[in-house]
C-alpha cells in the first residue's frame, strides 16, 4: 500500500543513466528512490573524462539526444553550482590523410552541426600553442563540447536532485532481488513501485545474470591516467585515431584508406583500441586516455606498456612539457554489440533495464531517459 498520491518509482543505480532516469522520472509525476550499492557511485560515471561530445555522435537521433543532454547538463551544473566549462573541442590532425578526413567530416557535417570549422596549421597554434610542430597539419574546431569533473559532478547531483526534485537516495544499499513492483536491498529491506529502473552500468553478473548473459553485449575496459597539476591551459582534445571511434565519421570517402594507414602506423595503439582524450579539470589537471579491450571478463592489472603506447600518441600530436602522472585507473562500460545505440527494455512486468549507451553514456544518459520515458509514458 502506498502512502503518497503519486505513483512511485524506484531507480537502481547512482550513475549518469540512474540520475537521469531518477530526474525524469522526478519531472513526470513521480517520487523517487534511487539505491546505490556503495558508499557514492563509482562506476564508469566517476571514471570517464567528463566529456559531454555531441562532435562523436552521428547526425540524426543521437545528435540531437546528445545536444538535448548539453543542454541539461549546462542547467542543471548552473543550478547546483557544479564546476563544468563549455570549452568546444579541437581534433589534432596531423597528416595530409587527416587533414583530408576532417575536410570530408567538414564537407558532410557543417550543416547539421553549430559552430564547426577546419583550422589550418597557424589557427591550430593559435588556438593550442602545444599542438607538435612538425606533425601539425590543422584540426577540426567545434564549439559544442562540455567538460564536467565527473567524479564531483556525478556525487553533486544526488543533493541537488534531492533538494529540488524530493528524490531519496538510498546509499550502501546493494539491491540483491527484483520483482514485479518489488526490491530487496541486502540487508533484507523490501520496498514497492509502481515502474522499477534498473541502471546497474557494467555489473552484470547480480540482478538478472540471464538476460545479460543472452544480449548482444560485451564490456569495454579502458586504461585512464591523470597527470599532476600543470601550468598550461589545453583546450579539451582528441586526435586523428578518435576517426576509428566515434559513429559521426563513419563512412567518410577516405575512411577505408585512413583504417589501413593507421593500422599500418599505429599498429600496436589500433590493436589496443587507443586513441587521444585529453580534458584538463578545474585544478589544471589533464584526463588522459585510453584503450579499449572487449569481453565479458577483464583481469584487475593496469597494463604500462599499454599506457605508454597512450603517451608515445600523445608526444606524436603535441608537444607539452614533461608531465607527472599523479593517478591511473581503468573504467568498464556495457557495449552494445547489435548496432542500437542503447537498451531499454521491459524485462518483466513494470521492470525496466536502462543501459547500453557504451562510451558516451555522459554525452546521451540525460536524453536517452527523456526520450525512452517520453516514449513509455506518453
Ligand atoms: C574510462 C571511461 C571513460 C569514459 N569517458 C566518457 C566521456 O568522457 N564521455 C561520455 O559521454 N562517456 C564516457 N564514458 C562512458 C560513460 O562513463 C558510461 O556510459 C556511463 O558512465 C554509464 O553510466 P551508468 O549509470 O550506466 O553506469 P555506472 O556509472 O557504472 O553506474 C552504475 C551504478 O550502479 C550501481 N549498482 C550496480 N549494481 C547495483 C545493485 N545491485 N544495487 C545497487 N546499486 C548497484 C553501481 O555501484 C554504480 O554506481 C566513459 C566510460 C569509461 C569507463
Amino acid at each position: 500500500m502506498h502512502t503518497s498520491s503519486r505513483p512511485k518509482a524506484i531507480v537502481i543505480g547512482a550513475g549518469i543513466l540512474g540520475l537521469a532516469y531518477a530526474k525524469t522520472l522526478s519531472q513526470r509525476g513521480y517520487s523517487v528512490d534511487v539505491f546505490e550499492r556503495s558508499e557514492k557511485a563509482t562506476g564508469s560515471s566517476i571514471r570517464n573524462f567528463g566529456m559531454v561530445w555531441p562532435i562523436g555522435q552521428p547526425k540524426g537521433k543521437l545528435l540531437d539526444r546528445a545536444m538535448k543532454s548539453r543542454q541539461i547538463w549546462i542547467d542543471v551544473c548552473k543550478a547546483a553550482n557544479i564546476w563544468h566549462k563549455q570549452t568546444g573541442s579541437l581534433q589534432l590532425l596531423s597528416n595530409e590523410l587527416e587533414f583530408e578526413m576532417g575536410r570530408e567530416f567538414l564537407e558532410r557535417e557543417s550543416p547539421h552541426r553549430e559552430q564547426l570549422q577546419l583550422l589550418n596549421k597557424q589557427e591550430t597554434k593559435a588556438l593550442f600553442p602545444y599542438a607538435h610542430s612538425q606533425n601539425n597539419h590543422g584540426a577540426i574546431y567545434s564549439g559544442t563540447e562540455i567538460i564536467v569533473e565527473s567524479r564531483e559532478a556525478i556525487r553533486l547531483l544526488p543533493q541537488y536532485l534531492k533538494a529540488t526534485h524530493g528524490i531519496n537516495f538510498h546509499f550502501n544499499s546493494p539491491v540483491i532481488d527484483i520483482g514485479t513492483s518489488f526490491i530487496v536491498t541486502a540487508k533484507k529491506q523490501r520496498y514497492e513501485a509502481d515502474i522499477i529502473v534498473l541502471c546497474s552500468g557494467y555489473e552484470t553478473q547480480l540482478l538478472y545474470p540471464g538476460v545479460f548473459e543472452s544480449a548482444p553485449v560485451t564490456i569495454s575496459q579502458l586504461n585512464m591516467l591523470r597527470t599532476a597539476r600543470i601550468s598550461q591551459t589545453i583546450p579539451a582534445l582528441c586526435a586523428g585515431l578518435s576517426f576509428l571511434h566515434y559513429g559521426s565519421y563513419d563512412k567518410l570517402p577516405s575512411t577505408a584508406i585512413y583504417k589501413k594507414w593507421a593500422s599500418e602506423n599505429y599498429p600496436k595503439q589500433v590493436y589496443h583500441g587507443i586513441h587521444l582524450l585529453v580534458s584538463q579539470n578545474y585544478n589544471n589537471q589533464l584526463t588522459l586516455g585510453d584503450s579499449h579491450d572487449y569481453g565479458m571478463h577483464h583481469e584487475p592489472f593496469q597494463q604500462d606498456d599499454v599506457d605508454q603506447l597512450i603517451l608515445d600518441y600523445m608526444n606524436d600530436v603535441m608537444e607539452i612539457p614533461q608531465v607527472q602522472m599523479a593517478q591511473r585507473w581503468t573504467g568498464q562500460y556495457l557495449k552494445m554489440q547489435n548496432g542500437q545505440s542503447e537498451w531499454f527494455e521491459e524485462i518483466e512486468p513494470g521492470v525496466f533495464l536502462a543501459n547500453g549507451p557504451g562510451g558516451a553514456g555522459m554525452t546521451l544518459g540525460f536524453g536517452m531517459a527523456e526520450d525512452t520515458l517520453g516514449q513509455l509514458l506518453d
